[in-house]
């Protein structure tokens, strides 16, 4: 069994669905854990806590580069830094390319993208200096193929791979790696909204989730949160230690099609 005793992991985005149950996986196997993310955030640092465990929150908006460079110094001074960063915190606008508003397609590249890079830069010293580190970035299915109405959360994913390799190059022959796991549907938040905009044109509430799901993922079930988590702590184990650069999906079979 992987301890991750003596470790310390920044979720981003963990104060709900894919964050959340990545953050109790890692701190199930001995993490301390840095949580990240909006809303109820006791409940989030509640549940981690049960472990037993250091727990924080920070609640840096990682649109804004100043606040992820705040959440690192947090980080150091009361964790002694990072060692696992998981970068986790993402949102999602649908709409037809030549409606799609502006200000959403820049909040989604800064949140879903740029946060990344930012948070990259600044964990990967630490993680050198200690000789030792993982990075594993959320991107999506949505990293590798397209699909209608996406146009900014599907760029970004497909920058989070891009930059996942480069930086899993970069760091090839040290004991950092990095690496993207590519989540099919999850039920979150993020897609019971999705869910929610079908029942608003009438459609059953059943059969919306199962229309979802049949247009995509052949085996007709959800991903769940705590399935990532086993697969971002395999990531942090020695078996993972040569998985470089890979953009690991998980996704019921989507991408098989
Ligand atoms: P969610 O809405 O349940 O959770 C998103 C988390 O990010 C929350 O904790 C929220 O507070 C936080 N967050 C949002 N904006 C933020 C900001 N500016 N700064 C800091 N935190 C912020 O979504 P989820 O479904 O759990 O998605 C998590 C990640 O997984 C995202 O990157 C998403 O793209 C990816 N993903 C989700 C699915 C899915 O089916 N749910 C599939 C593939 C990939």
């Amino acid at each position: 069994m992987t301890t991750l005793s003596g470790k310390t992991a920044l979720v981003t985005g963990s104060t709900s669905g894919i964050g959340l149950g990545i953050a109790l996986v890692l701190a199930k196997a001995g993490a301390k854990l840095i949580l990240n993310g909006f809303g109820d955030t006791s409940k989030a640092i509640a549940e981690v806590a049960q472990f037993g465990g250091q727990v924080g929150h920070h609640p840096a908006d990682v649109s804004d580069p100043a606040q992820i460079a705040e959440m690192f110094a947090y980080a150091e001074r009361e964790f002694g830094g990072v060692d696992i960063l998981v970068n986790n915190a993402g949102i999602q606008h649908v709409a037809a390319v030549e409606e799609f508003p502006v200000e959403r397609w820049d909040s989604i590249i800064a949140i879903n993208l740029s946060s990344v890079f930012h948070s990259t830069r600044l964990g990967l010293p630490g993680m050198r200096a200690k000789g030792w580190g993982r990075i594993v970035n959320i991107a999506s299915v949505h990293g590798q193929v397209g699909s209608v109405g996406k146009a900014a959360y599907v760029a970004a994913k497909h920058g989070v791979i891009g930059l996942t390799k480069v930086v899993g190059l970069e760091t090839a022959t040290s004991n950092v790696t990095c690496n993207a796991i590519c989540p099919g549907w999850v039920l979150t938040p993020l897609v019971q909204k999705q869910i929610d905009d079908r029942v608003a044109t009438g459609t059953d509430p059943q059969q919306a989730q199962h229309d979802l799901l049949a247009e995509k993922q052949p085996s007709l079930a959800f991903v769940t949160p705590s399935q990532l988590g086993e697969l971002v702590l395999f990531l942090c184990s020695e078996a993972g230690a040569q998985v470089r650069g890979a953009a690991w999906n998980i996704d019921g079979g989507w991408l098989a099609q």
